[in-house]
């Protein structure tokens, strides 16, 4: 029996997941399996840009060099971009005029920062000036490093996830750093005005210059960036600009090819658009009126969407995530689950302000059970926290004691480490006691810390004290 043409549109980090996916479940016997990707070379972790920004090789980040698709018998078309499905003929489209026909297509094509317009940031191409930015790809990363020189000051205008970030890489590198945030809060997506302010604190510290409250409302250029005017009326020079203002899910593909969209590309609990054939997966898609920026989910699905595609598993359906960060902001630990702020009149709020120790922790309780959690500056109760939140279990008499992670162990065999990838720590006693004994062998064995890696101190801990191949159980059985 011929093989159907599978087409998998963006080759970014859910694409990715969902090449292994289907790599462990055979789909080489029922598929030739053909991405298309607009940028260069094989997929690589989007989520250690950074590293890239902090002058590193791009070649450490890939996640898929090119010899894996070769070895998958998977054909990578690279540096192409799909401009639409003909979804009657079942053909896409490419930029350069080429006209390919699928059985089956998957879009993964992401998502685009938000650029907002700012009175002379573009030339008269509608090209940004030279020395203003966005930062979602190796190609970013390297023409801003290649600006940014040791002394230069730089303007980051967006205080969430990744305007931090830049801001954190680029004040390493030298740079005077501000950035403008136009909320009170620092990552206002995650984070109430107290834990939005204990890290803007911190952030100071550093060295960095934060204004919140404020926006930048034009730039100042000539032939590159010069400066910045704010909306109070000052401004401010600036050799580099950072656009880090949020993203939107791309769907450029899907509206030119008739199919729903509403913020992303709506599917179905099997990932299905409502044309047949056609599936759509990673931040791009809107499941159940929402989109995601995160990975985990993007790998929640990408699992669901391989059983679909082979028949594996008829019975899997996505039923949307639940979210949850653990990372480093500049530096700072933090940690957000579920909701922020009370929502219900029923809801209860426990707060611990730390200020001598730059620690804040706070719960939303409901019905005994968490539905959100903020945690700056100490992230050591997350464990116990997000197992939990994912589970919904009954919260203790006295929730208090769950941010104390000492008196109230998490089981160790559903306690999640690696946030990502959803590992527990049972799983990392497991693959230790079965011979991975070093983060690159559990990486494969478990997965864990090849996300967003904010794991690996915590796993490495784990493998130093987990028993090792034919040592004795840490406990004897009675
Ligand atoms: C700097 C940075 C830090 C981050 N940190 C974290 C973190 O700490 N934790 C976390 O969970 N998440 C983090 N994220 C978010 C995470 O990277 C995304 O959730 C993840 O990459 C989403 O995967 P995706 O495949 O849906 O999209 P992407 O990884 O963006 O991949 C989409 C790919 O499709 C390509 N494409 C789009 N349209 C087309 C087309 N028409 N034709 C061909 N190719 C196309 C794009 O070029 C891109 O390569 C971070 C993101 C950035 C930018």
């Amino acid at each position: 029996m011929s093989k159907k043409k599978l087409f998998i549109i963006g080759n970014g980090m859910a694409a990715c997941r969902l090449l292994d996916e289907l790599a462990a479940r055979g789909a080489a016997f029922q598929y030739e399996i053909t991405v298309f990707g607009e940028e260069q070379g094989g997929a690589y972790n989007r989520i250690m840009l950074g590293k890239v920004l902090a002058g590193g090789s791009p070649d450490d980040i890939v996640t898929k060099p090119l010899e894996w698709y070769d070895r998958h018998n998977v054909r990578l078309i690279d540096r192409t971009r799909v401009v639409k499905l003909d979804t009657l003929r079942k053909q896409v489209e490419t930029a350069d005029g080429q006209l390919r026909s699928y059985d089956v297509a998957v879009l993964a094509t992401g998502s685009q920062p938000v650029v907002p317009s700012l009175e002379g940031m573009n030339d008269e191409n509608g090209e940004l000036k030279p020395g203003i930015f966005v930062y979602r790809t190796i190609g970013d990363c390297m023409r801003m490093r290649e600006r940014a020189r040791s002394g230069d000051s730089a303007i980051v205008v967006g205080g969430g996830l990744l305007g931090l970030e830049a801001a954190k890489v680029l004040a390493d590198r030298g740079l005077h750093v501000t950035v403008v945030q136009l909320k009170k809060t620092l990552m206002n997506a995650q984070l109430d005005e107290i834990g939005g302010e204990m890290l803007e604190r911190q952030i100071e510290r550093t060295g960095i210059f934060v204004r919140t409250g404020r926006t930048v409302e034009a730039v100042y250029a000539e032939e590159r960036v010069k400066g910045v005017y704010l909306d109070d009326g000052t401004n401010r020079p600036a050799d580099i600009v950072v656009l880090a203002c949020g993203v939107r899910p791309r769907t450029d593909v899907a509206k030119a090819s008739g199919l729903p969209v509403n913020r992303g590309i709506i599917v179905n609990d099997t990932l299905a658009t409502e044309v047949p054939s056609v599936y759509a997966l990673g931040e791009c898609a809107e499941h159940q009126g929402k989109t995601y920026g995160i990975v985990a989910p993007a790998w929640e699905q990408a699992a669901v969407l391989a059983d679909v595609l082979t028949g594996r598993n008829s019975a899997t359906t996505y039923r949307g995530s639940k979210l949850y960060t653990r990372l480093k902001v500049a530096g700072v630990e933090v940690a957000t689950m579920g909701i922020s702020e009370p929502e219900r009149p029923e809801d209860d709020v426990l707060q611990i302000v730390q200020d001598r120790k730059d620690t804040y922790r706070k719960l939303i309780v409901r019905d005994r059970r968490l539905v959100g959690a903020i945690l700056v500056g100490d992230t050591s109760a997350a464990g116990a926290l997000v197992q939990c939140f994912d589970r919904g279990d009954l919260l203790p008499e006295d929730p208090l004691e769950l941010l104390c992670p000492t008196s109230v162990a998490a089981d160790p065999a559903t306690r999640i480490v690696c946030n990502c990838n959803k590992v527990t720590e049972g799983q990392i006693y497991e693959a230790v006691a079965q011979g991975a004994e070093t983060i690159e062998a559990l990486g494969v064995a478990t997965k864990a810390c090849t996300g967003c890696g904010s794991c690996k101190t915590e796993v490495t801990q784990l493998i130093a004290r987990a028993p090792k191949r034919g040592a004795l159980p840490l406990v004897a059985a009675s």
